[in-house]
């Protein structure tokens, strides 16, 4: 099992366990954190839902119309669990320490080598998948997208993508939680990026070609960022 089918499955999975997800934790440090930090958040969402279901069977649903007893709560207690998972994301990469943003901006691509190496385009509805939740969406012409996924990054969840354009594939990282006051350089590990300050957060384009910059003002005036 590769880093990616890793977080593939332990993203649909937190819980996963079995050879494969075990012996892959034993050799990646970075996907078992990973696993831990996603773990994390799940268990904290579990108890959130338990308590609320708890309430329910006391009784407590003076305030609901018939019918809806269920319902209500389910909706409340999703709405808490969104935050609390929120939450958690955010204390465990406060809690951790911070690598520069170059560092782990790299360090999530070069962690994700085979994200670059697909060449036939995705379907339009996995795209729209991961960037619809950001109120974001690409704009056709810059070339084929052959990679999306809703990553953790910095305790958030990001939209990764890696578009194949002229020049080679370049991998995107559109990282709304994160302001940056000007552009940032990234140079390490043989891949070269900038990232960007964006209508909402930044934005990070790193690929292993020589002279990124034009191909980096395209990404960026691709990305239609919405209201
Ligand atoms: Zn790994
Ligand atoms: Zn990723």
């Amino acid at each position: 099992m590769n880093c990616l089918e890793f977080r593939r499955c332990v993203g649909a999975e937190p819980s996963a366990s079995g050879a494969g997800i075990e012996g892959h934790r034993a050799k990646c440090p970075a996907c078992a954190r990973h696993q831990d930090e996603l773990r994390a958040m799940d268990a904290v969402i579990g108890r959130a839902l338990a308590i609320d279901a708890a309430r329910i069977r006391k009784g407590d649903t003076t305030a609901l119309p018939t019918g809806s007893a269920t319902r209500r709560p389910r909706w409340l207690a999703l709405a808490a669990s969104i935050m609390i998972g929120v939450t958690v994301g955010f204390a465990l990469w406060i809690a951790s320490p911070r690598p520069s943003l170059a560092r782990e901006v790299i360090g999530h691509v070069a962690h994700e080598p085979d994200a670059m190496s697909g060449t036939a385009p995705i379907a339009q509805a996995t795209l729209a998948g991961v960037l619809d939740p950001e109120g974001t969406r690409l704009r056709p012409g810059l070339g084929d997208v052959t990679f999306a996924m809703r990553c953790v990054f910095e305790g958030h969840v990001v939209p990764h993508l890696v578009v194949r354009t002229a020049r080679g594939p370049v991998t995107v990282l559109l990282l709304r939680h994160r302001s940056v006051s000007g552009r940032v350089e990234l140079a390490e590990q043989g891949y070269a990026g900038v990232v960007l300050p964006a209508p909402r957060g930044s934005i990070a384009i790193v690929g292993q070609l020589k002279d990124l910059d034009g191909i980096a003002q395209q990404v960026f005036e691709a990305v239609d960022w919405g209201n």
